[in-house]
Formats: C-alpha cells, sequence, structure tokens
C-alpha cells in the first residue's frame, strides 16, 4: 500500500527547492499539505504580516491544485490528529531555529511519537542551519566578520530536486480537523497599506528582475533609498517563497562586486540567525550589556514624541519619510530602518526595544532575528554593532543618500513642491515651510550631545 506522508509547512511557502518536501515524496509517498494557524504567532504577527501569509498560502494551495489544508488549532494536539486522520506515518517539517518554534516542534515531535509517528526535519530557512557554523573550539561566532568567512568556508547544498510530480492527499480526506480561512487576515490590512505580491511566483519574479537588471550595480545603489537599488526579496526570504540556496547558486557564476556585496547581505540573515540560535534571549535583551544603566525617557512627552515617530511627523523630513514608507508599504529601505532607529534611540532617548516592536507590527518582512538584531546593531548592543556613540545625523544623511530629494517627496506629500535637496531643510525655505508639515519636534544638535551624555554617565 502506498504510504502517506503529512509535510508541514511553516516558513517554506514554495514547492522548488524545498529538501522537505522531497523528503516527504520519496518512493513514492503520497503527501498532505498542511499549514496549520497557531495562534502564539498569529497574534504576534502585525496585521500586514498576516495578509501577505495569507496571499503566500492562496498561491501556495493554487500551485497544489487546491490540495493544501489550512487549518487552525494548538499544533502538539492538531498535528497528530491530523496525521492520523490520513494514516500518515511521517510528519515532515523543514527545522526551524527560533525560541519559540524549538519549543512548538519538541512538544509536537514528542506527542508524535506517543502515536507512533515520525517527525522528520529536514533543512531550514537558511542557507546554513543556525549552529552549524562554529569556531574550531566549537563555540558560537561573536563577530560578523569571522563568521563570514567560515561561513563561506562551510559551503552550502545545491538546491534541492522537489516540487513536480507530487501525489498531493485532498485536504478533504483529514476528517475533524477545522479548517480555517486565512483570507480573513488579508481584510486586516490597514487601509492605504499596498502590500508586495506574495508566492512563489512573485518572489521568483521578484529575483529574476533584480538578476537582469540590479544586481551587478547593487553595491552602489543599494544605500540609495530613491532608487530601485535593493531586491525587496526580505519578505520571500521571511516566508520561504524562496530558498537562499536558490540565490547563492545563481550568484554563483556572477563575479561582479555587486553580487559580491548580495551574498555578505545573505549572511547577516544568517548571522543575526544563528546569534539567536544560540542566545534565544538575545530577542528583545541586549547581547552586549554596554548600554545597561542608561536613562531613557518616559511618560507623556516621551510617548508624544513616540507618537510623532511612528507616524512620520518629528519635522525631519527623511525621518518622517522612511516611517511613512512602513506605513504604506510595510517595508522601509535599510539605510532608513538604520536612520529611523537611530533617531528612536538617540534623538528621543526611547529604548530599542520600543521601536522594535513598532516595526515588527508593520513590517510584511519581520523577523526577530534580523529585526531586534538590526535595532541592536544600531544601539550598539548588538554583535559587532555600530558603537552607541555613532549618531545618525538625519540631515545629512537624508543629503547624502537622498540628493534630489525624490525619496523624501514621493513619501512626505506636504513637501511635494519643495524642489531639490531643500526638501530636507524645509524651515530653511523662505517663508519658512509648507503648510501642514510640523516643525522639528527636538533639535538635533541638542539631543545628540544629550545622548552622549547620557551614554557618559552609564
Ligand atoms: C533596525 C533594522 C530592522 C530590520 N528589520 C528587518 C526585518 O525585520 N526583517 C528583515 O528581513 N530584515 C530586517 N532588517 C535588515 C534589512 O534592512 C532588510 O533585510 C532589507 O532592507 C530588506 O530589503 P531587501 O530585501 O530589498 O534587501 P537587499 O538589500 O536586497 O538584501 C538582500 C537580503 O539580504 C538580507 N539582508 C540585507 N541586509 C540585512 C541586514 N542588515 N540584516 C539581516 N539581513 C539582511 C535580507 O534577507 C535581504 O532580503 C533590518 C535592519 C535594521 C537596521
Amino acid at each position: 500500500m502506498t504510504k502517506t506522508s503529512v509535510l508541514w509547512f511553516r516558513r517554506d511557502l514554495r514547492l522548488q527547492d524545498h529538501p522537505a518536501l522531497a523528503a516527504a515524496a520519496a518512493d513514492g509517498r503520497r503527501v498532505l499539505g498542511v499549514f496549520l494557524a497557531d495562534d502564539v504567532p498569529l497574534t504576534a504577527s502585525g496585521a500586514p504580516r498576516r495578509a501577505f501569509l495569507a496571499a503566500a498560502l492562496a498561491a501556495l494551495a493554487e500551485s497544489m491544485d487546491g490540495r493544501l489544508l489550512v487549518a487552525h488549532g494548538r499544533p502538539a494536539t492538531a498535528i497528530p490528529r491530523i496525521a492520523r486522520s490520513v494514516g500518515a506515518d511521517a510528519v515532515h517539517v523543514t527545522g526551524d531555529y527560533g525560541p519559540y518554534g524549538r519549543r512548538r516542534d519538541a512538544a509536537v515531535a514528542a506527542a508524535l511519537a506517543d502515536a507512533g509517528i515520525d517527525w522528520v526535519a529536514t533543512g531550514s530557512p537558511y542557507a546554513i542551519s543556525p549552529g552549524r557554523v562554529r569556531k574550531g573550539d566549537g563555540g558560537r561566532f561573536a563577530v560578523f566578520t569571522p563568521f563570514f568567512r567560515a561561513w563561506t568556508q562551510h559551503g552550502w547544498r545545491g538546491p534541492a530536486t522537489s516540487g513536480s510530480g507530487v501525489d498531493w492527499v485532498r485536504p478533504a480526506d483529514a476528517d475533524g480537523v477545522p479548517a480555517h480561512d486565512p483570507a480573513e487576515y488579508a481584510r486586516t490590512v490597514p487601509s492605504g497599506m499596498t502590500l508586495p505580491d506574495a508566492g512563489e511566483g512573485a518572489a521568483s519574479a521578484a529575483w529574476e528582475s533584480f538578476m537582469a537588471d540590479r544586481i551587478d550595480a547593487y553595491d552602489q545603489d543599494r544605500d540609495r533609498p530613491d532608487r530601485p537599488g535593493t531586491s525587496r526579496l526580505s519578505v520571500h526570504l521571511k516566508w520561504g517563497c524562496i530558498h537562499p540556496r536558490t540565490l547563492l547558486a545563481e550568484l554563483a557564476g556572477r563575479r561582479s562586486t555587486g553580487a559580491a556585496a548580495y551574498r555578505r547581505e545573505l549572511a547577516w540573515r544568517e548571522f543575526y540567525a544563528d546569534t539567536v540560535f544560540h542566545l534565544p534571549a538575545s530577542v528583545w535583551t541586549s547581547v552586549d550589556p554596554v548600554i545597561q544603566g542608561m536613562r531613557w525617557d518616559s511618560g507623556a512627552t516621551a510617548d508624544e514624541r513616540f507618537a510623532a515617530w511612528r507616524t512620520g511627523r518629528t519635522g525631519y523630513p527623511y525621518i518622517d519619510a522612511g516611517m511613512r514608507q512602513l506605513l504604506a508599504e510595510g517595508w522601509m529601505h535599510n539605510r532608513l530602518r538604520m536612520a529611523t532607529a537611530s533617531f528612536l534611540i538617540k534623538d528621543l532617548h526611547l529604548p530599542w526595544q520600543r521601536g522594535a516592536e513598532h516595526f515588527l507590527e508593520h513590517l510584511v518582512d519581520g523577523d526577530y532575528a534580523s529585526n531586534n538584531h538590526g535595532w541592536q546593531w544600531v544601539a550598539g548592543s548588538g554583535p559587532q554593532a555600530a558603537p552607541f556613540f555613532r549618531i545618525f545625523n538625519p540631515l545629512t544623511q537624508g543629503e547624502k543618500f537622498d540628493p534630489s530629494g525624490d525619496f523624501v517627496r514621493a513619501y512626505v506629500p506636504e513637501l511635494r513642491d519643495v524642489p531639490g535637496k531643500k526638501v530636507h531643510r524645509p524651515w530653511e525655505l523662505d517663508g519658512g515651510g509648507p503648510a501642514g508639515y510640523p516643525e522639528p519636534i527636538v533639535d538635533h544638535a541638542e539631543e545628540r550631545a544629550e545622548a552622549l551624555r547620557r551614554w557618559e554617565a552609564r
């Protein structure tokens, strides 16, 4: 009799280059594909991320001729029930290396063992699974540069062959499991927000267009928010609509400095996941206690300033454009993520966790490792972080990376008629800034000095 496996999809919403799918379908096994709506990660995800997930699931279901079971429940009870209902003898997954995922998977594997069903984890959402790249003495790499060297030397497998000819089990065969309609998440997208196309096809299209037009100039253009210089693949990587090994295999054939720079950025993603694997508490706690004892602001004025930052009304056009890009697209350019984070921590004197939470609420690519360690990089508390006393100047950053002001004008309509780079300092215009756009809520020079005083006094 043909045997049946369950493939439990999590952050691997694709069919190509999917080692766990290849393992589940080996030897002509039938496969039931399942996505489980689990309240723990779902309630921790903001509305944009949930809406993107719904669209990615719809695309995945379509590529499986509709044979994707989307169910709702607690993993440790629902997954064994689903497996039993189709007589599966194994549940296959892509390994999850985050703190919650590891705890959840241990509980599910134990429940399956009780039911006599195998648990098989194959691969990870990374080129090299977190925890595998180690120093000579077996310890973790605390600094990116040697990690990057060892990661490159370690190497990774080529893309897996998977996806075609799978004998998918009809979801209707899995009786007694509450089905779930993820389309309801799509209705919660904040009005005015446009999300990127989701699914494996959209991910491949984004990658192909980047490889065709932008990869070789990536090292020069990646710092320019006014240009479409980056790949916009973070959201697809987040949900596994494409695997980094697929990207690395194609990059291997490209010798340009742009391709080398891109490979290095992918390695940052892997480094942060590796750090979180070794130090799960580092998601919300500073890795380096260097900023311990710093004085942070709280109270009504701090809350008002936080609200101005969140809504893109600080009076600093470059910062406001970044924050409004986040609200409009669920994505923000990397230079802006750094500048807006620096502004929150060092101009408004608020703890990095407050900003990280806001980003996670709105980013479609929101990821605990990359986001919270990105924040710690800016705060000076992360591994190989920028030192705290490196304080981004919101004016000169804008003038340098958005020299003609096009980025600001695209996201701050009040400033749309201000020509050229003057848009970065609207208060210097004859007659003052345009009506409706706020005055700067703080004076950068003063707050910079204040941040340095607090740093010295910690
Ligand atoms: C404060 C802050 C918060 C961030 N939050 C997130 C987040 O939640 N999710 C997320 O994926 N990235 C995050 N980043 C990293 C980076 O900003 C985004 O990955 C990048 O802007 C995504 O756009 P892209 O795909 O066009 O990037 P590209 O420039 O095309 O880069 C290619 C890929 O490399 C990886 N990458 C690039 N830069 C970094 C980086 N600094 N750290 C880790 N991986 C990187 C991403 O997977 C990205 O998709 C954050 C950075 C900072 C400073």
